[in-house]
């Protein structure tokens, strides 16, 4: 940070350019751009594959909203489909079962850090030439058949980019807002990088019409800082997620499952129950925080009702928004303290608390 304010080099720059190029090695992609947040990320993705009006774009119901409002921001429209019940990413079946002749791209989420079943989602894609555009931002460091999130492999001839985010929460987060691509797609980069910086070519000629969405250089510092740590902080992630399946075996939870061509990156641990609120309120009494992600599907909130879903429309994510909690993780959580949660969520269930006893 100190060698940033000495440059007075604040917007993009050596910095940010160093940070890029570690970040495509460190996911096996050829390019990054680095980018001002995940959001930003997601609809420069769309931007540069030119999706706009009359387009439709697939995607998931059981997210974070900003997946589908990057879909919405470039004038096309979000099609919400059913997630898988083991994975919680989106469901192959219902994904095919979704495409008309106006879907452009299809822009599954590796949620919690699980990469979503991109070789079955990789054939419709394929089978119809749709753009494949990965909402990564919880999974960096996650591997599907042998490589990573992001890496671009099992490209298969299709237009593909990976979009992350570096908010301060995620895996690998920034002292703010930060995002960023990565593809193999040259072209792809070039439009996303062109976009970021008001189309810029040179300084006062502009290619196209963009915006303002690029890396500071400060950010690009923590993150390049941060970078070398950050597959010790999930293996540590990696490590606290099989203590907790072992330490939950016997209470009635699900606990999460990993699909077997697949790495975690376990950027959430999240369990199942029917009793989920009343067990949010003890672990909350006992003054440990938990989480839900997410209590209301994208495709029943007020923002999307103008799109016409119901409830009943997306049976397993309605399911699953009623039943998901997120157990504290992070790397620096210490077997002590995973040790309380696990008693705190024993004595919920011994207590008879949820009404069972
Ligand atoms: C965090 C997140 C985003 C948005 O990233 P920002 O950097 O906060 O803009 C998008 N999608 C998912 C699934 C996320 O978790």
């Amino acid at each position: 940070m100190q060698r940033v304010l000495e440059s007075a080099a604040f917007i993009l720059g050596p910095e940010v350019a160093a940070f890029e190029q570690a970040f495509a090695a460190w996911c096996g992609a050829a390019h990054c751009v680095a980018l001002s947040s995940g959001t930003a990320a997601l609809e420069l993705a769309l931007r540069a594959l030119e999706v706009g009006p009359g387009d439709e774009v697939i995607t998931v119901a059981h997210t974070f909203i900003a997946t589908a409002e990057a879909i919405s921001a470039v004038g096309a429209q979000p099609v919400f489909v059913d997630v898988d019940p083991c994975t919680y990413t989106m469901d192959p079946v219902a994904l095919a079962a979704a495409v008309t002749p106006r879907t452009r791209a299809l822009l599954p989420v590796h949620l919690y850090g699980h990469p979503a079943g991109m070789q079955a989602i990789e054939q419709v894609a394929a089978g119809r030439g749709l753009a494949l555009v990965e909402d990564a931002a919880q999974a960096h460091g996650a591997t599907d058949r042998g490589a990573r999130v992001g890496s671009g492999a099992h490209a298969r001839g299709l237009r593909r980019i990976a979009c992350f985010s570096f908010y301060p929460g995620k895996n690998l987060g920034a002292y703010g807002d930060a995002g960023a691509v990565t593809t193999n797609d040259a072209d792809l980069a070039a439009r996303v990088r062109l976009l970021r910086n008001h189309g810029r070519r040179e300084k006062y000629l502009h290619d196209a019409v963009g915006f303002g969405e690029r890396m500071d250089a400060l950010q690009a510092a923590v993150l390049g800082a941060k970078l070398p740590h950050l597959e010790g902080w999930i293996a540590a992630r990696r490590r606290l997620a099989a203590r907790y399946s072992r330490l939950l075996t016997g209470l009635s939870l699900e606990r999460p499952t990993v699909a077997p061509e697949c790495e975690h990156a376990w950027h959430l641990y999240v369990v199942q129950t029917p009793h989920r609120d009343a067990l949010l309120a003890h672990l909350r009494a006992a003054g440990i925080e938990a989480g839900i992600h997410y209590p209301v599907p994208l495709h029943l909130q007020p923002a999307y009702a103008p799109l016409g879903y119901r409830l009943g429309d997306l049976p397993v994510t309605e399911a699953l928004a009623a039943t998901c909690l997120s157990l504290p993780l992070y790397p620096e959580l210490s077997d002590a303290q995973q040790d309380r949660v696990v008693a705190a969520l024993r004595g919920f269930f011994a207590g008879g608390t949820d009404g069972t006893a």
